[in-house]
């Protein structure tokens, strides 16, 4: 990609021994244009395209990305890696599932991370919105208690719509997980698609009823283990209508798998769109099994997408495929859109830092491509300013 070229040229000059700009990350974009006549032409375009250049990230590590971690994690260090991420800029972090821990044990102290995040006051750059997975009946229940304990200690969605800046509240938003084929359907949540939608309803209207965002996943929209790539792009439209008919404030679709490409990803948006579904609405979450999620995400930011998924250190596993990469990075996922000129609002190093961390607190490499070379790039210049 022709727009990348600058980051390797610039490369040798951060590690120059005299340079008085040391780590700064240059990324070409349309202002990186030389002549001086078309570089007024790109300012005036990007002016206008600024607004649409915010990209949110929803950070899922804590969640979706330790889940499938087979060793006990501590509390202590689920809450310091909320506590770390809150720092980095990043405005939506799934934090937690209240799911029965019979079925998923590593998600057991949600509750412990709800109270915690109500109240103690996490400090954060920005107002942030904690996202809990609360599957069934039983879920909403527990987590609806915890909310009504400490009725006040979070900001509803109607005081943001508002624009209230509640001090340091944090918002919370409650969510569930659809899946797009029967399959796996029933083999994650033990019934049929339309029973789960129905169970849904529930969840939904719970989160409506305490003023909070309900988020609902569609998983598998663009590969199933049990049923391969053809999963009809219109049936997980029909599903993401249904949710949001029930109340849904955003539909994440899930390449839970990592088996989608860019052509796929394509033709799922475009019959999203065809089903009158507002880009707005819609949030991708890919994993990068095969190395596609940052292609994916760039035809997704080319129909219009503006808010993604992704886990710091690539967290998370595919139960599917051992030993596979699991959510794509959030790391690798700030560089690539940062290098497009979008906007995410993320420190970098602050994200690569809590990547290498949680890597090594749980044994396992860190996943981030990116995530390492900034970490190697800072030794560089840590070991080339000291000549
Ligand atoms: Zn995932």
């Amino acid at each position: 990609m022709a727009s990348l070229r600058p980051i390797t040229r610039l490369a040798p000059r951060r590690t120059h021994p005299y340079c008085a700009v040391h780590l700064r990350r240059h990324f070409a974009t349309a202002s990186d244009i030389r002549n001086p006549t078309a570089e007024a032409a790109a300012t005036q375009h990007q002016q206008q395209q600024r607004s649409d250049n915010k990209v949110k990230i929803v950070e899922v590590g804590p969640r979706d990305g330790l889940q499938n971690e087979k060793k006990s994690i501590p509390l202590a260090t689920k809450i310091e890696l909320v506590e770390r991420l809150a720092k980095t800029g990043v405005s939506f972090i799934e934090a937690g599932s209240f799911v029965s821990p019979r079925w998923v044990p590593q998600m057991d102290n949600s509750s412990e991370i709800l109270e915690h995040i109500l109240t103690k006051m996490v400090s954060s750059p920005v107002p942030i919105t904690y996202s809990f997975l609360a599957p069934n009946a039983k879920g909403i229940d527990n987590a609806s208690a915890l909310l009504q304990k400490h009725t006040g200690a979070y900001i509803t969605q109607a005081e943001s719509f508002a624009g209230a800046i509640a001090g340091d509240k944090p918002a919370i938003e409650l969510a569930v997980f659809a899946a797009a084929t029967e399959s796996f359907s029933k083999k994650n949540l033990n019934c049929d698609i339309a029973t789960s939608l129905e169970k849904f309803k529930d969840v939904v209207q719970g989160a409506k009823k305490l003023g909070i965002r309900a988020r609902a996943y569609i998983s598998v929209v663009l590969g199933c283990p049990f049923e391969g790539y053809d999963v009809d792009p219109h049936k997980v439209a029909e599903i993401a209508t249904s949710l949001l008919e029930m109340g849904a404030d955003e539909i994440s679709l899930g390449d839970t798998t990592g088996m989608g490409t860019a052509p796929r990803t394509q033709e799922l948006l475009k019959c999203m769109a065809a089903a009158g579904i507002r880009n707005e609405d819609i949030a991708m979450h890919f994993h990068d099994t095969y190395g596609q999620a940052l292609v994916n995400t760039a035809i997704s930011l080319e129909r219009g997408i503006r808010t993604f998924d992704s886990a710091v250190g690539g967290l998370g596993g595919c139960p599917y495929s051992p030993g596979a990469t699991g959510n794509v990075a959030t790391e690798n996922m700030v560089y690539f859109l940062e290098s497009l000129g979008m906007e995410t609002g993320i420190d970098l190093d602050a994200m690569a830092d809590i990547g290498q961390w949680i890597s090594k607190e749980l044994g396992r490499p860190n996943d981030s491509a990116v995530g390492k070379a900034v970490l190697g790039a800072r030794k560089t210049e840590a070991s080339t300013s000291s000549l």
